[in-house]
């Protein structure tokens, strides 16, 4: 069989179409294509295979990437995004490549072994034409590690078996190295992709006529300026009670910003219960108020609002 090796990664891969606009189906980096002039640029340049990776990983995230040549400096300074945004990312691909709730993972130790061996001789010329396992390998095991945007053999393992499976139990380990995605893992990722495909921003706040200026001038321009639509549910009628309509709210957010001036009780069990589901919380306070917000959620960053009337 021949194999072709992906001009940015250098992982084995199916095609490369001769003609003008190049496309590639690189298992680690997903489908892009790439021009005469990067194809020769990533050629002629000596990089390493770790910046490569981090490239492919990026590309693979984006879908359907056109590689320039003008690009290719910037996409050197690609770092990998924070571990648990790795961990997330990795556990969403996991939920692609695997469709079927209850099916196993395959991470065959053995296979992955060899995986490993084979990059680290990505950098010989050679490389490509001592390959010895079926190209479909490949196209198993290394989106795994471009959505996690993993490295090595002690990072995959490190987020399978302790990040995803032990400490947070997205996943379930059983006999032989046997993976399953775990009703806790389905449960986060469909929450999650609702948010993610949502554009509105739930605001938690005290209703008091008191702030109603604050809400309009600031809170609520500054969200619309930035593209979003702010749902608030003025809570007047229900006082103290988060109703069912309340938690779908927040749970088809993209993001809750809670403003704890005022103190209001709702207002802790709103970004509490967006925090437990992963959307991220913008924590607000007013200056006068801010000695008062609890404890529990000092370690948050909270923006600090002046104290005049806004
Ligand atoms: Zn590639």
């Amino acid at each position: 069989m021949n194999y072709y090796a992906c001009p940015i990664c250098r992982s084995p891969c199916r095609t490369i179409s001769p003609e003008g606009f190049q496309k590639v189906d690189c298992p680690r980096c997903g489908t892009y294509k790439i021009g005469h002039t990067p194809l020769a640029l990533l050629e002629a340049q000596d990089i390493p295979k770790e910046i490569r990776w981090n490239i492919s990983s990026y590309i693979h995230s984006l879908k359907e990437y056109t590689l320039k040549a003008e690009t290719i400096e910037d996409l050197k300074e690609v770092h990998p995004p924070r571990v648990s945004e790795r961990a997330e990312s990795l556990l969403h691909h996991l939920t692609r490549q695997y469709p079927v709730p209850g099916t196993k993972i395959k991470i065959h130790p053995g296979n992955m072994i060899y995986i490993f061996e084979v990059l680290s001789k990505q950098e010989e010329p050679e490389y490509i034409e001592s390959l010895k396992v079926p190209l479909e390998i490949f196209y198993e095991y290394l989106p795994i590690l471009s959505a996690g945007w993993i490295t090595s053999l002690k990072e995959l393992i490190f987020f399978l078996t302790e990040y995803l499976t032990s400490d947070l139990g997205y996943l379930e380990k059983r006999e032989n190295n046997e993976y399953f995605i775990s009703a806790r893992g389905w449960d986060y990722v469909q929450n999650t992709q609702k948010a993610n495909d949502s554009n509105s921003i739930f605001v938690a706040m005290s209703f008091s006529s008191d702030l109603e200026d604050f809400y309009l001038n600031l809170v609520e321009k500054g969200i619309k300026k930035a593209g979003y639509d702010p749902i608030r549910v003025d809570r007047t009628e229900h006082v103290n009670r988060i109703d069912d309509e309340i938690i779908a709210l927040i749970k088809r957010s993209k993001m809750v910003v809670a403003d704890f001036t005022e103190q209001k009780n709702g207002v802790y069990f709103e970004a509490g219960f967006g925090l437990g589901l992963g959307i991220p919380i913008i924590w607000m306070c007013r200056h006068d108020d801010l000695k008062r917000v609890h404890f529990d959620t000092r370690q948050y960053n909270t923006i600090e609002l002046g104290s005049r009337r806004l």
